[in-house]
């Protein structure tokens, strides 16, 4: 066993560091960095990789890793934890997607692997890919619907045995894995891309930020991530089974018009929907009717818009067609 080192933290065996991935410098003098936590086990093993706030507006993965990091013994582990509970910082600071000074390399989660001399955001993600690509056995990005949206317990891996036995890994409650046939520009993407495992998680949005609602997004996912560490014998405990998971591609349904969204008020996340069932209406500030949102194919929806209005051509209802179980 040896000391594991990520950016400035360097762990001993049985031991944990913070530290950070430093990146550049930002034009009033402070230093753009990543701030990590590095759990490194007593005994050898594989290392998981958990990567928070790749959008600014997704705070869940940060309560997440904090509920992970705090139960995490690195006496009792077999393999490592390197916990990335903001990667994004500046789109942190501004709670949104993307850094707002970076207009040109905004969406840190189409950019990967970055560049070394690239848009300050490509810089951002060439620093941690290098280190992601090196260290990391299993990555999992944590998203959520962040400020536009409220997402259900989904995961998107790829096709490959491997990416699915690490998105079953995630235990209970985690049954709907969709797939993203060949990922690109994200940490997955440069895990895919160096013949390892990287899967991207969603649960919660703006719409679910009550003290219980957070609270209950961060609990699942460090649950899963927890799961994972004793799935893939970690930690020690017998790792726990969604029992079914179904499997299938991704609608992204879009605003056909500008006005105010509203849901109907008996639809519930995961449950079977048919083709032509009625989601949404969008009317005008008077009340009048101006369009119908409604299910594409069979399937089910996993995520619905946090804000009524709405323009045309926003997101307004993540829809699963599922195409069978896996
Ligand atoms: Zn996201």
């Amino acid at each position: 066993m040896s000391e594991l080192i990520v950016g400035t933290a360097k762990a001993a065996p049985g031991t944990r560091a913070r530290g950070v991935i430093p990146v550049t410098n930002l034009p009033g003098g402070r230093a753009l960095e990543i701030p990590v936590i590095v759990i490194n086990g007593a005994q050898p093993g594989p290392c998981v990789w958990v990567d928070a706030v790749i959008h600014g507006d997704e705070p869940e993965g940060t309560l997440c890793c904090h509920r992970v990091d705090s139960v995490l013994d690195p006496k009792k582990m077999n393999g490592s934890v390197v916990l990335v509970p903001v990667l994004n910082v500046p789109a942190f600071e501004a709670a949104q997607r993307g850094n707002p000074l970076d207009t040109f390399s905004y969406d840190l989660n189409r950019i990967y692997p970055g560049k070394a001399d690239g848009y300050l955001t490509e810089r951002l993600a060439h620093a941690h890919s290098v280190c992601l690509r090196e260290i990391a056995t299993y990555e999992i990005s944590i998203h959520s619907g962040g400020a536009h949206s409220y997402l259900s317990e989904t995961i998107f891996a790829t096709t490959d045995d491997k990416a699915i036995e690490l998105a079953k890994a995630m235990g209970k409650g985690w049954g709907l894995i969709l797939k993203s046939f060949l990922p690109k520009g994200s940490p997955p993407a440069v895990m895919y891309e160096a013949g390892k495992q990287g899967i991207t998680v969603e649960l919660g949005g703006r719409s679910a930020t009550s003290p219980q609602d957070f609270h209950r997004c961060a609990r699942v996912l460090a649950d899963g991530v927890l799961n994972v560490l004793r799935y893939y014998k970690i930690i020690k405990g017998k790792p726990t089974s969604a029992g079914k998971w179904q499997t299938g591609v991704q609608h992204a349904l879009l605003a056909p018009v500008s006005g105010m969204f509203v849901a109907e008020p008996t639809l519930r996340f995961q449950q079977p929907m048919k083709k032509g069932d009625l989601l949404a209406r969008i009317v005008d500030v008077y009340g009048d009717l101006l369009a119908e949102l409604r299910t594409p194919v069979d399937g089910m929806i996993f995520g619905l818009r946090a804000l009524p209005n709405v323009q045309t051509g926003e997101w307004c209802c993540f829809y699963a067609e599922i195409q069978g179980d896996l």
